[in-house]
């Protein structure tokens, strides 16, 4: 059984927060860094179907959406060797690596590759229209490669863009979410570990 609880608490803090600063890009920045660092300090807590790899691409796992749709939290898998596009997101953005360790390619506005960082486990990488949103997340590692991710709004739903690497031209994009329910945060009948 996975600790659940550890999920939910950091949706209730994400919530608290947005209540207060949720028109405060920066704030939400810093104080969700230090709430996410907290929820991937310890792995005990997402359940395996929200973790699953696919051999046809990485998978994003919608954990929670606010119901006003100003935050969501997703998980993302990478399978060794896997990336992302060439894409941007529109909104503020968190990623906190849990497993293995990732790798971020940032690009300018311009299309040119600025800088390329690891982003190892318990560290969390940001991007925003306002501080760089462009980038490829890629697993270069040698096991699956697990972060948890926050963005200020439906990020599934979020018309953005992905980016020819040749000629550099953007193509509309809607990513989705690979999974069709969500953890049941709700059920506290159970112990929280067995
Ligand atoms: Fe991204």
């Amino acid at each position: 059984m996975k600790n659940l609880a550890r999920l939910r608490s950091f949706i209730q803090d994400m919530t608290r927060l947005a209540e207060r600063h949720g028109a405060d890009e920066q704030r939400m920045l810093d104080e969700g860094d230090k709430l996410l660092r907290g929820l991937i300090a310890q792995d005990d807590w997402l359940p395996d179907e929200f973790a699953g790899p696919s051999p046809e691409g990485y998978r994003q796992y919608l954990l929670h959406c606010d119901p006003m749709e100003r935050f969501s939290v997703v998980s993302f898998v990478w399978m060794p060797g896997q990336r992302t596009p060439i894409h941007d997101h529109t909104v503020w953005g968190l990623v906190g690596v849990m497993r293995g360790e990732e790798t971020c390619e940032e690009y300018s506005k311009e299309l040119k590759a600025a800088s390329r960082h690891p982003v190892r486990r318990g560290q969390v990488d940001r991007v925003s229209p306002r501080i760089g949103d462009i980038h490829v997340v890629s697993n270069d590692g040698q096991e699956i490669a697990v972060s948890i991710h926050v963005y200020g709004a439906n990020i599934g739903a979020v018309r953005r863009h992905t980016y020819d690497p040749a000629s550099g031209s953007p193509r509309d994009f809607v990513s989705g979410y690979a999974n069709a329910t969500v953890p049941n945060l709700w059920d506290r009948s159970g112990k929280p570990r067995a």
